[in-house]
């Protein structure tokens, strides 16, 4: 394949929160023709910006300058039987390398709740699925191929570099272009889904012992209503069964006439209290066995805006009585239920889950409806127990609150400066939310 390039082309996210229209668009199509890029852009003063799926609420991708898409650098590169691990091109989708492994035997040993992103640009945030025995997808990666502001090619890996691995497993973009990377994988298991409803206060008593007896687990907290939706993942001796069914329920139930049901909601938002009790009395008993690749994701059609933080494990069941009690009073309008997930320590610098078991608690509005007061009210409680936003969520965060949550931020900030000291990697997104001063000065 040839690098395309592409002038002026009109760039938005998918939750039509950012865009721009960057002066050139690139599509390499190998590794060699990145490095060209980067050295174009430093002859040419530019900056550059790569984008993956689009996928992140924030204007961490926004640049007028030059965007980089690894859409045409895809595929599996190595697969390694004997170290069980992947080796693939940094632009391949989530679902291409979900279904490449599969037909191999293998999967990734955990995932998020879609399957649309590029593998580098989900780790690039931390992206994280669901069970407390597992870390966020970047705790997968063992190496990463990276292009870096001299257009040079750089292996940072666990046995070469282990301390700046720890850096760019999560960096957002800025310490470079990411090329390759290198998963873990496991021999694909059979897993039965199990889904179903049940009253929060059974919930709370039950809560440790389902976070601990489940591979995975997550429950959605419905505002205004008593019941909740449980939802479990567990490996299983049993045949698996073809997901096409399961498939298309989810997309009649969660999308379309959740579409129908969110329209009515932006109409007349008073109905919305109304539309979430119905929407949790409507979840229903639901198992299916299946191959890891066809569960964890499911299509995401109705577009919203979210806020989402990683609180300590066990601030969990105090955190969620105080949103509850603050819904409750408040009478936001909203109708969609509130995400919550569990995610093992890491020893990322940036990861949201750094030295700390972490649930994860995910607010969405509906594209249309305004959200300022209930995301201002719900990041306030999530900051009480110290939450760590969600990188490619949107949030309110700022560089001295950063600095606090984050331990390692400076160090992180001291590679950066080193790796990429005229900031080529940058945007004014960027440069404002590290304080990070036009020709480098770290300054937090
Ligand atoms: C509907 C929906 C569902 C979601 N579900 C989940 C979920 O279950 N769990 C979760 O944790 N998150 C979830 N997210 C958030 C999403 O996973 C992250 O925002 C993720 O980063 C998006 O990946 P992307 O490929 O779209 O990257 P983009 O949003 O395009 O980019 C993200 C960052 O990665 C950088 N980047 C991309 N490619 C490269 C590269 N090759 N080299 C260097 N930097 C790069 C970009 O510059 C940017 O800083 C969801 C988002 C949406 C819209």
């Amino acid at each position: 394949m040839i690098m395309k390039t592409v002038e002026q082309k009109m760039w938005r996210n998918w939750a039509h929160t950012s865009e721009s229209r960057p002066a050139k668009t690139f599509y390499p199509a190998s590794i060699t023709d990145v490095c060209t890029i980067v050295k174009e852009a430093i002859l040419q003063n530019k900056t550059i910006r790569v984008v993956g799926a689009g996928h992140s609420f924030t204007r961490l991708v926004q640049t007028d300058d030059w965007l980089i898409s690894l859409d045409y650098l895809t595929g599996i590169d190595d697969l390694n039987e004997d170290e069980k691990t992947v080796t693939v091109f940094a632009g391949t989708r989530l679902y291409e390398l979900g279904e490449e492994l599969g037909t191999r035997g293998y999967s990734q040993e955990n995932l998020g709740d879609i399957n649309v992103q590029s593998v580098a640009g989900a780790i690039s945030t931390g992206t994280h699925g669901t069970g407390i025995a597992f870390g966020n997808l970047s705790s997968q990666v063992t190496e990463i191929v990276l292009v870096t502001a001299m257009g040079e090619v750089l292996t940072i890996s666990e046995e070469e570099n282990p301390y700046l691995l720890k850096a760019c497993l999560l960096s957002l973009g800025t310490l470079g272009i990411i090329v390759k990377v290198t998963f873990k994988i496991v021999k694909s298991p059979v897993y039965e889904f199990h889904s179903y409803k049940l009253e929060y206060r059974k919930l709370e008593a039950q809560l440790e012992q389902l976070i601990e007896s489940n591979r995975h687990f997550e429950f959605y907290l419905f505002p205004y209503s008593e019941l909740v939706q449980i939802k479990t993942m567990n490996i299983t001796e049993k045949q698996p069964q073809k997901a096409s069914f399961y498939h298309f329920k989810n997309l009649l139930l969660e999308n379309y006439l959740f579409y129908l049901i969110s329209e009515c909601c932006r109409l007349l938002p008073k109905t919305s209290k109304f539309f979430s009790r119905v929407s949790a009395k409507g979840v229903g008993t639901s198992t299916i066995s299946a191959y890891s690749y066809q569960l964890f994701a499911t299509p995401r059609l109705v577009r919203f805006r979210e806020i989402e933080y990683c609180i300590p494990l066990h601030c969990l069941t105090d955190a969620l009585r105080e949103v509850r009690e603050t819904i409750e009073k408040n009478e936001y309008a909203v109708h969609f239920p509130i995400e919550c997930r569990t995610v093992k320590a890491d020893d990322i610098w940036l990861s949201p889950s750094y030295e700390r078991d972490s649930a994860y608690i995910a607010f969405h509005m509906y594209k249309g409806m305004p959200y300022e007061q209930y995301f201002y009210d719900m990041e306030e409680i999530m900051q009480k127990y110290e939450g760590r936003p969600h990188w490619g969520k949107m949030h309110s965060v700022n560089r001295e609150q950063l600095n606090k949550l984050y331990p390692r931020l400076q160090e992180f900030l001291h590679v950066r400066k080193q790796l990429d000291p005229d900031g080529l990697f940058l945007n004014p997104y960027l440069t404002d939310l590290f304080g990070i001063e036009e020709k480098e000065t770290v300054n937090l």
